[in-house]
């Protein structure tokens, strides 16, 4: 199989699974695990924040990060289509009452500055308090630009407003731009990482900001059931993901554009190569249904995202040539049809 769904898809490693054996442990609810700290001050330094907060996923870390910036009836500026708003079930409402103000996320992927400042709320019973900015890099793989990334952030200081990132996969922007990850996260208050996507860890998230933020965001995770017991065993995954396979995303943006270039030889197929920045590419057919493709690839041993547009990840188990079999048999289906 080559499994295209997700860079979430993948499994840890022998060497991985060896540190995962090899942790110490303890009790991380009584503070006493020594490998989660170690991973939670790792991730933090390369975030430039004070502190981290070893969470079970994504989605937990954005839900505490949502419910220690906000109060009940604040409301945070958030992308239509970005994850922390329609992915993850609604959490700041149902949780926190904390209300979305969704904005169209922009080709650049950021959200227009006119936008903000028309959403921005004034100080009136009316309305519900502005409170929260929150942008998400990359996103749909793509790189935030960090002159935009820079500016949304000061206008959200302008009015007050706290910043969040949800940097899921934070270091494929920071490999793709040649950046320190800590300086595509100066600007903002908070920031979300993924260890379970690109990084290769089988579980788990950290948040990162200062250190009182971390304290209260500690007493959310505990009530969301996210305080974990001897869970060095899995921040051993973490360490070693933050060690081994950050450098190593590279690859996995060098397959994506071979797998754009190759692809964009099929007429059939619509595909904008510059868009593929990081491990991501988006590809729809002209004519004919996408479920046909789908089904077929899925025949040849080839799993894809499915929809009206496919999305196609690339990640640390499928290599080079897993790429160049899934060009193949994508160019073997419209020479048959
Ligand atoms: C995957 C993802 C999350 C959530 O992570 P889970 O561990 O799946 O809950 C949040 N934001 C973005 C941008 C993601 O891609």
């Amino acid at each position: 199989m080559i499994d295209l769904r997700s860079d979430t898809v993948t499994k840890p490693s022998a060497a991985m699974r060896q540190a995962m054996a090899g942790a110490e442990v303890g009790d991380d609810v009584w503070g006493d695990d020594p490998t989660v700290a170690r991973l939670e001050a790792l991730t933090a330094e390369l975030v430039g924040k004070e502190a981290g907060l070893f969470v079970p996923s994504g989605t937990q870390s954005n839900l505490v990060a949502l419910l220690t910036h906000c109060q009940r009836g604040d409301e945070y500026l958030v992308g239509q289509d970005a994850h922390i708003y329609r992915y993850e079930g609604g959490g700041g409402a149902v949780f926190g009452g904390i209300q979305p103000q969704p904005l169209p996320v922009q080709a650049d992927g950021g959200l227009a500055l006119e936008h903000l400042r028309a959403a921005i709320k004034p100080d009136d019973v009316h309305f519900a308090r502005t409170r929260l900015l929150c942008l998400e890099n990359t996103i749909h793989g793509r790189v935030l630009p960090q002159a935009y990334v820079v500016e949304a952030c000061a206008l959200a200081d302008a009015h007050g407003l706290v910043k969040h990132l949800d940097g899921a996969r934070l270091f494929n922007a920071a490999i793709k731009s040649g950046s320190a990850a800590q300086d595509l996260t100066r600007p903002f208050d908070s920031v979300s990482v993924c260890l379970s996507k690109g990084l290769g860890a089988p579980v788990g998230s950290v948040l990162c900001a200062g250190g009182d933020f971390i304290k209260h965001a500690r007493r959310w995770r505990k009530m969301l059931g996210g305080g974990m017991r001897q869970s060095g065993i899995l921040a051993a995954a973490g360490i070693y993901a933050l060690q081994h396979n950050i450098e190593r995303l590279a690859e996995d943006h060098a397959n994506a554009a071979l797998l754009a270039a190759e692809l964009s030889e099929v007429t059939e197929l619509h595909i904008d190569p510059t868009l593929v920045q990081t491990n991501m590419l988006f590809v729809r057919p002209k004519q004919g249904s996408a479920q046909e493709l789908t089904t077929y690839l899925q025949e040849q041993g080839i799993l894809v995202d499915p929809g009206a547009t496919l999305r196609l990840v690339t990640h640390l188990d499928v290599s080079r040539s897993g790429i160049l079999t899934a060009a193949r048999v994508i160019k073997s289906f419209y020479a048959h049809n």
